[in-house]
């Protein structure tokens, strides 16, 4: 593809097909610890919802001032030489928590992520319901977040959609079959094995562009790579992430002119 010239295209989702992913499986032995309370007060609905957060805090600002914030709405894009995503991440048992606004996978060091010349650490894994971000307006039924750290301080998240399809993922039926329903709980499977990797599609094309923490204090920037391609998990499935997240999707931010670009592999 050639870099020299910038051309808009519309954009639309592809439907990727199977990952077959590697069986990690191992005899469940999961059992629920309590979870501390959250002290922060920010939340998805009513009077500390996400037309409210710059209100709750004056750290919390950015998500009405910032000019760069997520999530978008993708509708024109720009083709990119494509930079594969290279993750190198490490398996690790299944340790999740939920929050009250979500559900986070704990993720132990040790997991990379590489882009071009840059080397990011994962940090932290969790998901939303429906997903954040839309293409031409339309919303993925749920979303992984993979969010990672670089030594220098800079965040970048990918983002794989879920949709409902009959090739499920089998990695994230693992977890997903899993995740704690209620706020404050927490699960630690000791002997079940799950290794974000295996959450990949296929077909690792994305899109890119500069934005923000979807959710306070909504800090810029951030480099968000959503995969073009969803995985798939059976609409079951997915209404347990939806009850263990409780609808956790904050709307589109302005675009303020902001280039997305597009990274395929051909
Ligand atoms: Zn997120």
């Amino acid at each position: 593809m050639m870099p020299t010239r910038s051309c808009v295209h519309p954009v639309g989702r592809a439907l990727g097909p199977l990952l077959l992913a590697v069986g990690l499986a191992a005899p469940l032995g999961g059992r629920a610890l309590a979870a501390p309370p959250s002290a922060a007060a920010w939340s998805y609905q009513g009077a500390t919802g996400p037309a409210r957060w710059a209100d709750l805090s004056p750290g919390f600002a950015a998500c009405r001032t910032g000019q760069r914030q997520s999530p978008i709405d993708i509708r024109t894009v720009q083709p990119i030489p494509y930079e594969p995503l290279q993750p190198r991440y490490r398996s690790q048992p299944l340790d999740a928590v939920n929050d009250g606004r979500g559900v986070n996978v704990l993720i132990q060091p040790g997991s990379e992520l590489r882009v071009g010349d840059l080397s990011y650490n994962l940090t932290a894994l969790h998901f939303h319901v429906p997903g954040e971000t839309l293409i031409n307006g339309v919303a993925a039924a749920a979303e992984i977040h993979l969010v990672h750290l670089d030594r220098d301080g800079r965040h970048a998240v990918v983002v794989v959609p879920i949709q409902p399809g009959p090739h499920p993922n089998s990695a994230l039926v693992r977890i997903a079959e899993r995740l704690p329903l209620r706020a404050g709980e927490r699960v630690n499977y000791r002997q079940l094995g799950i290794n974000a990797l295996l959450l990949f599609p296929p077909d690792r094309g994305y899109y890119r562009y500069t934005g923000s923490f979807a959710n306070p204090p909504c800090s810029e920037p951030v480099t968000w790579f959503i995969l073009a391609a969803p995985v798939e998990l059976a609409p079951e499935l997915i209404g347990r992430i939806a009850r263990a997240t409780g609808g956790n999707a904050r709307p589109a931010q302005p675009l303020n002119g902001r280039p997305v670009f597009v990274s395929l592999p051909h």
